[in-house]
């Protein structure tokens, strides 16, 4: 049943900014504030900046507090969305805040939780690239990698609330070590940080490059850097995007074969270097999926991008989610 309140707030708290905005069922943001997160306080006081901030946006929009269906929280991390406890958040530094009874507490309103991605993927199913689906994967690429995968009409999150794990399926069994305790997986060949890594390596093997575009200390590469590299179309940048786009390539071409998406939308900083990975991404797609799979399925990139998560956050308002082990459908 859809709820009957037309706002909702969502509420995106990430290891640098925590985003809060008041939402309507069509997806305008009627009012937005963002807070530096300064993790390195305590809980209680990053929460006090928190209420704070909400208390703003309700002042300063005009909408009725009888009319705002309660507070979705997007959050990265470990997170138990049943009984809404974030349970470890590494950017965070947080252990089992239960961020739910904290909120309800404070404001009366109901409050619901969700991992980043997971925001994200409702998102972008109500109001972006995966709208009127039934089938769709968001991947976000950035210093790691991670999806939210709506199957059937159903967000698929598993039994601890730790599904989605795109980026530790491994494609080399004796690849990298990965902090996940698994070797070769997807996010040691094609997140930022693997990026950053893979041009760094090669300009230490590379006697002939002392520099890289302009930046001599090797280790102050980021993706960004890379990405700015690859513009002015450094070959090395061009190339490990190009070899991450392939990697990228693989992994999906697994999603596909597993899920039967109608679209799979990525999103996340590295994105932004999207032309230099997607022509490789869709070949590989192309090359190494089930024909009958692959013909149907729509690569885009995300453009609610960093809207994703306060409008994913309040998008669980606007869904039917009686229990994740039961249909939801969009609105
Ligand atoms: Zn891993």
């Amino acid at each position: 049943m859809n709820n009957s309140k037309p706002h909702a707030i969502g509420l995106d708290i990430g290891g640098t900014t925590i985003t809060g905005a008041i939402i309507n069922k069509t997806g305008d943001i009627l009012e937005k504030i963002s807070i530096d997160t300064n993790p390195e306080t305590c809980p209680d006081e990053v929460l006090e900046r928190v209420y704070r901030m909400i208390d703003a946006l309700l002042d300063n929009s005009n909408v009725p507090i009888d009319e705002i269906a309660g507070i979705g929280v997007a959050a990265a991390g470990v997170i138990d969305s049943k009984e809404k406890v974030i349970v470890f958040a590494n950017n965070l530094g947080w252990r089992n805040v239960p961020i739910g009874k904290l909120l309800g507490d404070r404001f009366d309103f109901p409050v619901k939780l969700t991992n980043d991605a997971n925001a994200a993927a409702v998102a972008e199913w109500i109001w972006g690239e995966g709208r009127g689906c039934q089938n769709m994967i968001y991947i976000t690429v950035s210093t790691g990698i991670g999806s939210g995968i709506i199957s059937g009409g159903r967000m698929i999150t598993g039994s601890d609330d730790s599904g989605g794990e795109f980026g530790h399926i491994s494609i080399n069994p004796d690849g990298p070590q990965c902090l996940c305790g698994n070797r070769g997986c997807i996010e040691r060949y094609a997140s930022g940080t693997a990026i950053a890594e893979r041009v760094q390596s090669q300009l230490e093997d590379g006697p002939h490059r002392k520099t890289f575009f302009g930046y001599e200390k090797a280790s102050l590469l980021t993706s960004e850097i890379v990405g700015k590299a690859a513009e002015h179309g450094d070959e090395l940048a061009l190339s490990a995007f190009k070899e991450a786009g392939f990697y990228l390539g693989i992994g999906m071409t697994n999603l596909i074969n597993l899920f039967n998406p109608e679209v799979i939308i990525l999103g996340g900083g590295v994105m932004k270097a999207q032309h230099f990975m997607l022509p490789t991404i869709k070949e590989t797609i192309n090359e190494r999926g089930i024909a009958a799979l692959t013909k149907r399925v729509q690569v885009s990139i995300s453009y609610l991008e960093q809207e994703g998560g306060v409008l994913g956050g309040a998008g669980l308002f606007f869904i039917d989610q009686p229990s994740l082990t039961n249909n939801l459908s969009y609105i």
